[in-house]
């Protein structure tokens, strides 16, 4: 399999937005405009074929456990060469590095609060949109960065979560651009969370 990183890539996102199912649900808010251009899915951040996927990573950069690992892990050892290059990542940052071995051409690195930090988790969710601004792209998933081993409380993580990109794809000049955000929960209590707030 080629590395992927490459520019002519057709990203095939086969997932209903959150307006489908919604609608299909009866929701609340399948008529707000942006509904159509996030998805909640639940399942394994490293199998999604788009342009991006949000690791939440450590400061190193150098991998760990949880989402880090698995994606180091689906995206073999070029991923760490790379992460390497990059000499660590602040709190609240974000970098990118090619996706290597996964579906996904990009893999943009943020490194959560531990515990607290309202700032800082915002701050991970928009840089990494400002980063896909700079890289072109135009679908990303994030992951519920913070809320695993770094402990930070799911439901305040996941207002943070929809309010920053809520905010970027209504009022960045690049937020027309974006395509689809999903939002990848892995457990079952952050689905259901979602469910709660995404209306
Ligand atoms: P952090 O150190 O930022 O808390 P973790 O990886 O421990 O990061 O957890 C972040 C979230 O990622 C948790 O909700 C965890 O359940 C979830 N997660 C773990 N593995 C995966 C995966 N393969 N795909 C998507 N989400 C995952």
């Amino acid at each position: 399999k080629q590395y992927s990183c490459g520019e002519n890539y057709t990203p095939i996102v086969d997932i209903p937005t959150w307006a489908q199912q919604a609608g299909a649900a009866k929701g609340l808010n399948d008529g707000d405009p942006l509904a159509r251009r996030v998805s909640l899915h639940v399942g394994d951040i490293t199998k999604l074929e788009i342009d991006a996927i949000v690791n939440a990573a450590n400061n190193s950069l150098l991998g760990g456990g949880g989402v880090d690992g698995a994606i180091h892990r689906a995206a073999g050892p070029l991923l760490k060469v790379e992460c390497a290059q990059l000499k660590g990542c602040e709190t609240g940052d974000a970098k990118a590095t090619c996706g290597y071995k996964l579906p996904a051409r990009y893999v943009l690195h943020t490194v959560g609060p531990m515990g607290s930090g309202d700032e800082a988790l915002r701050s991970c969710y928009s840089r990494c949109l400002e980063l896909a601004r700079q890289h072109g792209l135009t679908s990303v998933a994030f992951p519920c960065i913070s809320t695993g081993v770094y402990g930070f409380p799911a439901e305040r993580a996941a207002k943070i979560a929809l309010e920053t990109v809520r905010d970027f794809l209504a009022n960045d000049k690049y937020g027309e651009k974006i395509e689809r955000i999903i939002f990848c929960v892995f457990l079952d209590a952050d689905y259901r969370l979602y469910t709660q707030l995404l209306p």
